[in-house]
């Protein structure tokens, strides 16, 4: 079975790699996805039987805010570049990555179930990467209507891991969390109050989970994340627990958003296909990406 992964280079990209080391692994140099001739020869060069599609324009909440036409546009783009061309050449499998911010900014009943993907407008600070996604779930959808395809995606939360960015506007929560961690010596500033809930998954979990869809053939759309949620606040405390400095204080600041109270969601869709799927602790998985962070930029 030939596997093709775009984004190859990222975050899942490479935790993916590790542990499925035999696929063909892309990144944007020398295949951009926003090419559609280079997105064709890439069909054709590689004729893959299964697409893992991870490449995204992915990054934090103020680029989010700053540049939604790019969001939007390299995201449409990009998913319907290589769709097409995964239709043309027939690929029989495609897995692509949604995102939990897809979800409605609000709902009455969290965790949020698959079924209400479509239930109400995205949070406004990412709305064009939302949309995005959205758009992308709608032409999975839609081949798998209308033409059979065996395609499909999963909606992971938000993520950390050894391979993460740390540049200040690409950098999420936990990564950017990490760093502090490491620089500080007496006291931690978090964006906001501290008091919205959210999910957060290790990277390599997430990995694991393509790699048995792949393998086991696995068809339908799918909620990734792991069961707890817990305050900005709290991942913080836990954070500084875990790297062994628990005695920093925390000073909030208040004039940087909050972003969305909570979006968290329910896995026991999955949870029912790999029954025996552990998820990495928030406290493991922090303390394993800090050793490797300290090894890197000691
Ligand atoms: P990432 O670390 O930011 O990596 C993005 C990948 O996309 C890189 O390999 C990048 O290649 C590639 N890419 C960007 N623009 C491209 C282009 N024009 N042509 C070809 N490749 C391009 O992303 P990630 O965190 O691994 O995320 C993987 C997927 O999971 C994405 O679809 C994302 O939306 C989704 N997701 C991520 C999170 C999260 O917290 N990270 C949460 C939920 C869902 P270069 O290295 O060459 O730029």
């Amino acid at each position: 079975m030939k596997v093709l992964v775009t984004g190859g280079s990222g975050l899942v990209g490479k935790h993916l790699q590790d542990i499925l080391p035999n696929g063909n692994y892309i990144a944007s140099k020398p295949w951009d996805l926003l090419n559609p001739d280079r997105v064709n020869d890439l069909l054709y060069i590689f004729q893959p039987d299964v697409v893992v599609h991870l490449a995204a324009r992915v990054g934090g909440i103020m680029d989010n805010i700053t540049y939604p036409v790019e969001y939007l546009e390299e995201n449409t783009l990009m998913n319907t570049n290589l769709l097409r061309a995964c239709h043309e050449y027939d690929v029989d499998k495609v897995i692509a990555m949604g995102s939990t911010c897809m979800y409605p900014d609000v709902l009455d009943e969290y965790p949020m179930k698959e079924e209400e993907l479509f239930n109400g407008a995205p949070p406004p600070d990412n709305f064009a990467y939302a949309m995005s996604k959205r758009v992308m779930a709608a032409q999975i959808d839609s081949y798998v209507k209308e033409y059979k395809r065996d395609w499909s995606y999963l909606i992971p939360c938000n993520l950390y891991g050894e391979h993460d960015k740390y540049e200040e506007h690409h950098s999420h929560f936990v990564s950017a969390l990490i760093k502090k961690i490491k620089e500080a010596t007496d006291s931690l500033e978090i964006w906001g109050t501290g008091k919205p809930l959210r999910q957060f998954m290790y990277a390599g979990d997430l990995a694991r989970v393509i790699k048995y869809v792949i393998e086991n053939n696995i068809k339908g759309n799918y909620n990734v994340a792991p069961d707890y949620v817990h305050s900005i606040e709290e991942i913080t405390k836990i954070g500084m627990e875990s790297c062994g400095k628990g005695d920093l204080e925390i000073t909030y600041d208040g004039t940087k958003p909050d972003g969305q109270y909570r979006k968290d969601v329910d896995s026991s869709k999955i949870l029912s296909v790999m029954k025996d799927f552990e998820f990495t602790s928030l406290g493991d998985g922090i303390a394993k990406v800090y050793d490797d962070y300290c090894e890197r930029y000691a």
